[in-house]
């Protein structure tokens, strides 16, 4: 057992750190004021092989491993508080990887290499108007037509519509095929028969969310990723691992907040003494720590396994790594809010402000504690199955 990171992870991890400094920080306010990324920064995200990084080189990419991966989503996570850049950053890394081993060798080639160049967009389209936590009763629906299909129905709260729209993409989506089981398909946002609709989020103002309506939108065969008919279940891949992701930029985001708190406590007095000094500020900082560091830790470990075991394959490494990942994904997110909120507190007056900025990180991961890449409970149910046995799944 090896509990730290090689020499070339760690030069790379420092890496990124620096791009986050000198990068993402100086720009995350302007990010969240605009509403969008700039192009200079994706383009310099793309010139440290940071978007899409999984890729492998022939279609664009580093073919970088999940740890890497995972390292660089917790960088870009500190760098860009707000969140959006790592929504950015994790959507293309957790299915552009899954294109990469699903998709036909046409539509690799034609879509990733645009993706890694920052050039396209590409993100994942399963949720509808109707809920997006039961997929199984999803309505969009998708049938065989001529040398392609034909898609009807509704997308909601899809992340990335306008960039897709803007830079050229689409999104792997989702749909009950007539024929039996789920298909999956990347559907370009441009093709005929699509339209989009922005909604006004919260936080991560930097990429957008909205809605993707397709009246019998026509999709060729060679967007169809994995087996036909087995599309929920190669979704689920993909959701295992950008979940991974979402946990790395989580618990960057709450090193931040906690560095940004501890520098804070360590010359803000009060009653003669820094804040620091009194154990009822001190022992919340040591717990926050704590639970900061254990999840990161079991975090890189999902990553290890995702690079170690090909998911799907053996029953037992699939348990042990949607375990793993749903724990990561339950506690990532509510431990970086609550440093933040906690920070926050200690700032007092300021904290509250947009100047001091930790509002940024508060509305950001507020994302992924309703539902963004599956709510927390679902993370309970993935480890309630795991855990107990399929029985205890507590519906139908
Ligand atoms: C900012 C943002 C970006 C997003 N980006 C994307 C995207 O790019 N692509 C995409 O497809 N979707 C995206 N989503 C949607 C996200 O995947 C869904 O929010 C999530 O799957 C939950 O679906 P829902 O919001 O419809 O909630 P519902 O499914 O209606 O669930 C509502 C609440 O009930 C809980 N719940 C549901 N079932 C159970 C149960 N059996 N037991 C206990 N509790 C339960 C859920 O955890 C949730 O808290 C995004 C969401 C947000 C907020």
């Amino acid at each position: 057992m090896e509990f730290r990171l090689s020499d070339e992870e760690e030069a790379f991890q420092s890496a990124v750190r620096k791009f986050g400094d000198k990068v993402l920080r100086p720009n995350e306010k302007k990010i969240d004021a605009e509403g969008r990324i700039p192009d200079e920064v994706l383009r310099a995200m793309a010139d440290l092989g940071l978007l899409a990084m999984p890729v492998p080189s022939e279609y664009g990419g580093i073919g970088a491993s999940a740890v890497l991966t995972e390292l660089a989503a917790e960088e870009v996570g500190r760098g860009d508080f707000s969140m959006a850049t790592a929504v950015f950053f994790l959507l293309e890394a957790g299915w552009g990887r899954l294109l990469a081993i699903h998709g036909t060798e046409e539509a690799k080639r034609e879509i990733l290499p645009p993706v890694c160049r920052g050039e396209a967009f590409l993100g994942i389209a399963t949720t509808e108007p109707s809920g997006g936590s039961d997929l199984a009763r999803m309505r969009t629906a998708s049938r065989k037509d001529g040398d392609g299909f034909r898609l009807t129905g509704e997308k909601a709260f899809v992340s990335g519509v306008e960039e897709a729209k803007r830079l050229g993409g689409g999104h792997l989506t989702l749909s009950r095929a007539a024929e039996g089981g789920f298909r999956f398909t990347y559907v370009p946002t441009r093709s005929e028969g699509i339209s989009t609709q922005r909604f006004e989020n919260a936080g991560r103002m930097g990429i957008s969310t909205g809605a993707l309506s397709y009246q019998d939108a026509r999709v060729p065969a060679k967007y169809l990723v994995g087996a036909d008919g087995r599309g929920l279940e190669i979704a689920t891949e993909g959701f295992t691992v950008a979940r991974t992701f979402v946990a790395a930029a989580c618990i960057g985001a709450a090193e931040r907040a906690l560095e940004t708190g501890m520098a804070y406590i360590r010359e803000r007095s009060a009653f003669g003494q820094p804040l620091g000094k009194f154990e009822g500020i001190q022992f919340e900082l040591v717990d926050l720590w704590t639970q900061v560091e254990a999840v990161k830790w079991q975090c890189r470990r999902a990553a290890w396994l995702l690079d170690t075991y090909p998911l799907r394959e053996d029953p037992t490494h699939r348990s042990e790594i949607a375990r793993t990942v749903a724990s990561v994904k339950l506690q990532a997110p509510q431990i970086a809010f609550e440093c933040v909120k906690r920070v926050m507190m200690w700032f007092g007056a300021a904290g509250y402000t947009k100047d001091v900025g930790l509002e940024l990180g508060f509305r950001g991961i507020m994302s992924y504690l309703v539902g963004a890449e599956g709510g927390l409970n679902i993370m309970r149910i993935i480890l309630g199955r795991e855990l107990l046995g399929k029985e205890f799944v507590p519906y139908k």
